[in-house]
């Protein structure tokens, strides 16, 4: 295996870090109540996540990287024609990174082929720092053909790919997160990142809701598209997928054909369409 020094030495130890951090600030301030047992989901989504991780350090960053090379090489993409100077360079590739991500989440949900995939994640019955790690391998494989085609139309170098990278999945850890923030920091952190509130109503069993807050690290691609959606408060949303509600349905094995099994449609298993009903004193993030 090829040494990615930036993310082996660097990138694994900070995640570790900040993973443990929100685990344990999770558990001390939780957000939305837990309905399942903690360590279960910990266990499941960590054992589900190993052949994702596997493939994120042998092809995902690998491919990319050596596209990203290639491209500087040759000159090719955005940012090797034109010459910006190093730091806005730098803001630049997160800008434009992150919107191709916004459009790359959007399109796991809109394309039934990627969403088939993705839904694994979706179908997590609670919502925490685990559920960031848990991603069918098959969505990453997708993930390698996405992030080397942003890679050469946007001219991103190598290290800033890393570097990226580990921003990228930083953020994904702190919005998944259980995480109860302090309302008015969280509001001043919801004017620029995506934060635990507003990635929460993302992955409510409404289909317009989580059809919604698409965005990974910067908050203003939903502003952009009128997908933000801050009006809804954490106890009133229910965590998951409408046709995927039994614990029993949802267990190694069956996550791991899920993607290869027919697909139900936006129901819940009583046949109706879930709607936001439940009235709530909760703070809002708007
Ligand atoms: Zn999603």
């Amino acid at each position: 295996m090829q040494r990615i020094p930036l993310m082996d030495y660097v990138g694994r130890p900070v995640l570790a870090c900040i993973f443990l951090a929100l685990l344990w600030l999770q558990w001390r301030f939780p957000l939305r109540r837990q309905h399942f047992s903690v360590l279960h989901r910990l266990v499941r989504n960590f054992v589900l996540s190993i052949p994702g991780f596997a493939i994120v350090r042998l092809a995902m960053l690998p491919i990319p990287i050596a596209v990203a090379v290639w491209a500087h090489e040759r000159r090719v993409g955005l940012l090797n024609w034109l010459a910006f100077p190093g730091w806005a360079a730098v803001i630049l590739t997160f800008l434009m990174m992150d919107y191709a991500y916004w459009w790359w989440h959007w399109a796991n949900h809109m394309i039934p082929i990627f969403w088939r995939f993705h839904n694994v994640h979706h179908t997590d019955l609670d919502l925490d720092v685990s559920t960031a790690a848990r991603f069918h391998f098959g969505e990453m494989i997708f993930s390698i053909a996405f992030l080397s085609l942003a890679v050469i139309l946007f001219g991103i170098g190598p290290i800033m790919l890393v570097a990226f990278f580990i921003t990228f999945e930083a953020a994904t850890l702190f919005h998944h997160s259980n995480w109860c923030l302090p309302i008015k920091l969280e509001r001043i952190l919801n004017l620029v990142l995506v934060t635990p509130r507003m990635h929460g109503i993302h992955h409510s069993i409404v289909q317009r809701e989580t059809n919604s807050n698409w965005g990974t690290i910067f908050c203003w691609w939903d502003k952009l598209h009128r997908t933000l959606r801050r009006d809804i408060p954490q106890d009133a949303v229910t965590i998951g997928v409408a046709a995927y509600r039994e614990e029993h349905e949802l267990t190694l094995g069956k996550l791991f054909a899920l993607p290869f099994r027919q697909q139900r449609p936006w129901r819940l298993p009583n046949g109706e369409e879930p709607e936001r009903t439940v009235r709530s004193a909760d703070e809002l993030l708007e």
